[in-house]
């Protein structure tokens, strides 16, 4: 079973631009796909679709499904706990004096009890590489680190697919090294929006490439990537580590 399904999805804002016109593809569990295009592409509505925060009002007719749950109002929370999204911004989301009790905010809500939850946090801390961080200040840490501490806090609600909007922008080389370390290593599904291109050679896989509000290519990232004309009809650019292997 596919861990995402997206099928034939569309969508209209309310001011009447059409920004998804047709979406289809799935993802494979523990799959990890880069979704790349130039700005105004769709790729932030689709991953506002991904957990159920955009259409206002669900479709009748359901065009995603993740892990076997079609998003419909009733489904909402089960797959809001599946699908961890990650917006741009780590200080939005971090809002507790303690990393601990940021990363025991969604255990808490989802009513897990000690000593199931104090385990959950010490495990997600241990997968994004932060143990010795609990008693840690969030607004004190950097960047990388806070972005790693809002990973934990999904990973302890055991979010299944994560949903990464340019999970690089604004990290140090360090930070960035880390983050890609510590995404190849975790074991869920990624859909990750970027326009980091070397990060998506370097670590995906598979690419979706979206522009115009359509999927114009889905497929190995690195045979996408390498091709010029098809990134340069989409607003893209072939990354400089492709081009430093293929001298012409
Ligand atoms: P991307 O994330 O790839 O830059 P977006 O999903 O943000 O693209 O935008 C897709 C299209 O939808 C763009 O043409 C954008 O102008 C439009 N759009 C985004 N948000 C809104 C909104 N709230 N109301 C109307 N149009 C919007």
């Amino acid at each position: 079973m596919s861990l995402l399904s997206v099928r034939d999805l569309a969508y209209r804002y309310p001011d009447g631009h059409e920004a998804l016109r047709g979406l289809t593809f799935t993802l494979a569990p523990g799959e990890r796909v880069a979704l790349i295009g130039p700005n105004g592409a769709g790729k932030s509505t689709l991953l506002l679709h991904l957990n159920g925060l955009l259409p206002d009002r669900p479709a009748a007719e359901p065009a995603i499904t993740v892990d076997g749950l079609p998003l419909v109002a009733a489904n909402l929370p089960e797959v809001r706990r599946r699908v961890g999204l990650l917006f741009q911004d780590p200080d939005d989301l971090l809002f507790c004096p303690t990393v601990w009790e940021d990363v025991a905010f969604g255990p808490q809500q989802l009513g897990i009890r000690e000593p199931r939850q104090s385990e959950l946090v010490r495990e997600s801390l241990v997968q994004v590489g932060l143990a010795g961080f609990e008693d840690r200040l969030p607004h004190h840490l950097s960047r990388g680190e806070k972005r790693r501490v809002c990973l934990a806090g999904l990973l302890a609600c055991d979010a299944r697919l994560l949903v990464l909007d340019e999970p690089t922008s604004g990290l140090d080389p360090r930070g960035r090294r880390e983050l890609m370390g510590l995404l190849t290593r975790l074991p869920v599904g990624q859909l990750i929006a970027t326009h980091d291109l070397e990060f998506v050679v370097e670590i995906c896989p598979r690419a979706i490439v979206l522009d115009g509000g359509r999927i114009v290519a889905d497929g190995p990232a690195r045979k996408l990537l390498d091709d010029e004309r098809l990134m340069l009809a989409h607003g893209l650019e072939r990354p400089h580590i492709l081009r430093h292997r293929h001298p012409h």
